[in-house]
């Protein structure tokens, strides 16, 4: 009997048809995604991205994506009880070849105006579960822990959420220090920076950064009030690579928002900013992840998963320690490091408040409980 669910009851190994229907789920809401951009370009892609796009080959790749999401989907219904994930496939590839599949015009002629970044989130989706779920796979650190681990569909929503808004967070996070901090705009100052060379100009960032992070960070954990934002990120009781995008927009912005007056006021080359951001994004994400590397003496030089995974620890020991995402070394200098040689067993916030499941319950929670007082 066919059974419709979203949860995994049968078997997953190869030959139940998971891995086919996880696929053909995967890349047909991934094709029907793109199809989407091709049709409303002004308001689903990023105007910068936009232009660099080499158009037939996202086309080619595209109908390689809906035909492979087409006939993955066909193999998972027959070969699974569970008909759910390869009807996701099927159907999400067949909504994008009626709308048009891989052949869709592109217009040329667009305007500038508010956007939402799908296009960007597709981007990402891709590139990161590419790299991580098979590191996770194969170096996990508990090698029992599913990819779809409880919370999974909160913390892709707010991965999904963090692109599709990038326009709207980048505007959060530079404008205010543009308007606040214009008096202290000194421009022999940032010529100056600006003349260092390249690599010099990035080790500085990432410790200015870094040193402004920290204490916007050790802020939150300390002040009740900003800890009900901040609890948000900490209530992830598995630790995966998603497990990094859980940060309450208010979070986001306040910490985003502070980090940049500094980098504003130093006035860094766009080479070297733009570097910075890769990193940050890669390495937040990557000293979440559920693998087990230590990197020995290593781990006193840079945030590693060991290190950041202490602060995400449900122990009495670790609770406010670790705040840096780059150098331990501020840890170390203001004293709130915590790393011994093992890992921690239990993750979360403990005895601490009950931070509800859902992207939206979570947005509005701190907000209730500051009420309900
Ligand atoms: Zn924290
Ligand atoms: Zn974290």
């Amino acid at each position: 009997m066919a059974t419709f669910t979203l949860r995994t009851i049968e078997p997953t190994r190869f030959g139940s048809g998971w891995i086919s229907g996880v696929l053909s789920a995967a890349l047909g809401l991934i094709g029907l995604g793109a199809v989407l951009c091709f049709q409303f370009p002004q308001f689903l892609t990023t105007p910068e991205a936009r232009a660099i796009y080499p158009l037939p080959y996202v086309r080619a790749l595209l109908h390689l994506v809906l035909v492979a999401a087409f006939v993955l989907g066909s193999i998972s219904v027959s070969l699974r009880r569970n008909k759910a994930l390869g009807t996701v496939g099927v159907v999400a590839t067949l909504v994008a070849a009626v709308l048009g599949g891989s052949a869709v015009p592109a217009d040329d002629e667009l305007v500038a105006g508010p956007f939402l970044g799908v296009d960007w989130f597709l981007l990402n989706l891709i590139v990161y579960s590419l790299v991580f779920i098979p590191l996770e796979r194969l170096f996990a650190r508990r090698p029992d822990q599913a990819i779809f681990r409880r919370g999974w569909r909160t913390d892709l929503t707010y991965f999904f959420v963090s692109a599709l808004l990038v326009q709207v967070t980048t505007i959060l996070t530079l404008k205010p220090a543009m308007v606040l901090f214009d008096w202290a705009v000194h421009s022999g100052l940032q010529s100056w920076v600006r003349a260092w060379p390249g690599i010099v100009q990035f080790g500085a960032l990432l410790f200015v950064a870094d040193f402004t992070q920290y204490w916007v960070h050790r802020t939150f954990h300390t002040v009740p009030a900003l800890w009900r934002f901040h609890a948000v990120h900490h209530s992830a009781e598995e630790m995966d690579w998603l497990a990094g995008s859980r940060l309450h927009l208010v979070d986001v912005a306040i910490t985003r928002g502070l980090t940049y007056v500094p980098i504003y006021l130093l006035g860094f080359a766009e080479g070297p900013l733009f570097a910075y951001l890769v990193v940050v994004s890669a390495q937040a994400t990557f000293i979440h992840a559920n693998v087990r590397f230590e990197f020995g003496a290593l781990k006193w030089v840079v945030a590693t998963p060991q290190f950041h995974h202490w602060h995400h620890a449900a122990h009495p020991e670790a609770i406010d320690k670790n705040f840096a995402v780059h150098l331990p070394i501020l840890d170390a200098v203001f004293g709130t490091m915590h790393l011994p040689g093992d890992w921690p067993r239990a993750y979360g916030i403990g005895g601490g408040p009950r931070v509800p499941d859902g992207w939206l319950r979570q947005l509005w929670w701190p907000f209730r409980d500051r009420l309900r007082r």
